[in-house]
C-alpha cells in the first residue's frame, strides 16, 4: 500500500519513519515533507493547505491511506474531501476538528459533555468582554477563538493585562479573524500533561502520557514556542491513572460528538492541567502534538498502519496499541531568534554521529537538503529523541546526541524532563 503523510515538521518525519517500518507499506510520500522525510519517504512539493492538490496527488499515486499531521488542513476539511474521493484518511472531519479550530466550540462541547474545564465566557463584543474581565478580576486567561498557531492565548496576571489582550485580539486583530471572538476563562494552577488517544468514532486506544515544554528558555521562562521538548511517560499522569483520566476527558467527547452525528476519527489530544481539584482540560487538539509525537512514536511497539486503518474503518481495539516500557525524551534544537524571526540556510553538522548514539533517533523539522547537504529551513530544526530505561537515562542519551550536532546560533533547553525527574524523586 502507498501512504501519504501531510505536513513538514518533526511530527511528520516521525510519522513517515514509523509508517515506513510497516510490512504493509510499499511507498511513503510526504507533502511537502522536509530533509528528514526525504530519507524515509518521497517528498512531493504540494503544500499542506492545497486540498484539491492533495486529493489529486492521492488519486494519481494510488494512495491507500492519507495521514494528516497538522491541524489547519483538518479544520479546512481535508478528511471530508478525501472521504468524498473514496480515499481512506486518518484525521477528523471539519466538524469534529472544530474541537481545536474554535475554542468556543471546544468549551461548549466540554460543558455539554460534562468534561472538567475552567469556568468561561464567550464574547463577540469587546465591550462585553471588558465588562466580564472587570467583574471577574485577575488572573484570567484570554484566548482567541480561532487557530493562531499556538500564539492566541494570554495568561493575564492583572486586569490591565487581560484588557490589553482583548484590545490586541478583538480591536487590533493581531491574529486576524481568529480574534473576532474570544474565550475568557479562569486561570488554573498546576502541572500540565498531554494525554492522547487513537479514536475510531466510538472506541479509543490510549497512548501513554507525555509532557511538552512550551516556553523557549529553561525554567519555563520567555515566550511560548511550538514546543521545545517533550517526554513520555509524564510522572504527573502515571499509568495507574490512565483509565480514569480517559473516562474524564476522552470517552465523554467521543460520545458527545457521535451523538451530534459527527463521530471523531483520529488522534484526540487532551491538554490537561493537574490542579488540586483534579485534572482539568485546557484544550483539545485533533492530531498528534509536535514534539510529543516524536517520543510517543519512539515508544510505540505496534504497526502504526494497522492502528490508523482500524481507526478509519471503525474497528479499533485497545490491544492494537502496544507501547515499550522505556521512557522517551525529545530535545528540540531551534534556529537563533526563534520563536521570533530567524535566519535560514545554515549548514547542519553531526546528524549521522547523533543518530549513532545508542537509543537515539534524530527527527528533522525545519530542514532541507541543498546540494547534497542538510541546511536549516525553519525555526524548530531538529527533535533529538532518545529511549532509555528511565527518564534520567533518556535525558542523558538525548543530550549526548545534542552535543554532536551543530548549526550556527543553535539554541535548546537544557532542562527537558526535569519536572518529571523531580516528581519521580518525590
Ligand atoms: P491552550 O492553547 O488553550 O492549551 O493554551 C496554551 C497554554 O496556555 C496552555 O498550555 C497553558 O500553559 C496556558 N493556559 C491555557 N488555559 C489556561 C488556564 N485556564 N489556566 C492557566 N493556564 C492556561
Amino acid at each position: 500500500m502507498n501512504v501519504l503523510v501531510i505536513g513538514a515538521g518533526g511530527r511528520e518525519h516521525a510519522l513517515c519513519w514509523k509508517l515506513a517500518q510497516s510490512p504493509r507499506v510499499t511507498r511513503v510520500l510526504a507533502a511537502p515533507g522536509n530533509g528528514g522525510t526525504a530519507e524515509v519517504a518521497e517528498n512531493v512539493p504540494v503544500r499542506d493547505d492545497d486540498i484539491p492538490g492533495l486529493v489529486a496527488l492521492a488519486k494519481k499515486e494510488n494512495i491507500g491511506l492519507v495521514v494528516v499531521g497538522p491541524e489547519a488542513p483538518l479544520a479546512a476539511g481535508i478528511s471530508d474531501e478525501m472521504a468524498a474521493a473514496g480515499i481512506p484518511c486518518f484525521g477528523p472531519s471539519a466538524f469534529a476538528a472544530q474541537l481545536e479550530g474554535s475554542k468556543a466550540f471546544a468549551k461548549t462541547v466540554m460543558r455539554e459533555a460534562g468534561v472538567p474545564t475552567a469556568p468561561f465566557g464567550v464574547f463577540d463584543d469587546a465591550e462585553a468582554a471588558r465588562a466580564y474581565v472587570r467583574e471577574k478580576g485577575a488572573p484570567l486567561v484570554v484566548k482567541a477563538d480561532g487557530l493562531a498557531a499556538g500564539k492566541g492565548v494570554v495568561v493575564a496576571r492583572t486586569v490591565d493585562e487581560a484588557l490589553a489582550a482583548i484590545d490586541d485580539m478583538m480591536v487590533a486583530r493581531s491574529f486576524g479573524a481568529a480574534g473576532a471572538r474570544v474565550v475568557i476563562e479562569d486561570a488554573l494552577l498546576g502541572e500540565e500533561a498531554s494525554f492522547l488517544a487513537f479514536c475510531d468514532g466510538e472506541n479509543f486506544a490510549l497512548l501513554p502520557s507525555a509532557q511538552d515544554h512550551k516556553a523557549v528558555f529553561d525554567g519555563d521562562q520567555g515566550p511560548n514556542t511550538g514546543g521545545m521538548g517533550a517526554y513520555s511517560p509524564a510522572p504527573v499522569l502515571p499509568e495507574a491513572k490512565y483509565a480514569e483520566t480517559a473516562e474524564l476527558c476522552i470517552r465523554p467527547i467521543l460520545k458527545h460528538l457521535a451523538g451530534l452525528g459527527h463521530p471523531f476519527r483520529g488522534v484526540l489530544y487532551a491538554g490537561l492541567m493537574f490542579t488540586t481539584a483534579g485534572p482539568m482540560v485546557l484544550e483539545y487538539n485533533v492530531r498528534f502534538g509536535d514534539p510529543e509525537c516524536q517520543p510517543l512514536l519512539l515508544r510505540l511497539d505496534s504497526d502504526l498502519v494497522e492502528i490508523l486503518f482500524a481507526c478509519v474503518e471503525g474497528r479499533l481495539r485497545p490491544e492494537l496499541v502496544r507501547v515499550r516500557p522505556e521512557t522517551a525524551l525529545c530535545v528540540v534544537l531551534a534556529a537563533p531568534g526563534y520563536p521570533g524571526g530567524y535566519p535560514r540556510g545554515m549548514a547542519i553538522s553531526g546528524l549521522a554521529e547523533a543518530d549513532a548514539v545508542p537509543g537515539v533517533k534524530v527527527f528533522q523539522a525545519g530542514t532541507k537538503v541543498e546540494a547534497g547537504r542538510a541546511v536549516t529551513s525553519g525555526g524548530r530544526v531538529l527533535g533529538v529523541t532518545a529511549l532509555g530505561p528511565t527518564l534520567l537515562d533518556a535525558k542523558a542519551g538525548a543530550y549526548a546526541a545534542v552535543a554532536k550536532l551543530h548549526f550556527e546560533g543553535c539554541h535548546f533547553r537544557r532542562d527537558i524532563g526535569d519536572k518529571g525527574i523531580a516528581r519521580a524523586k518525590g
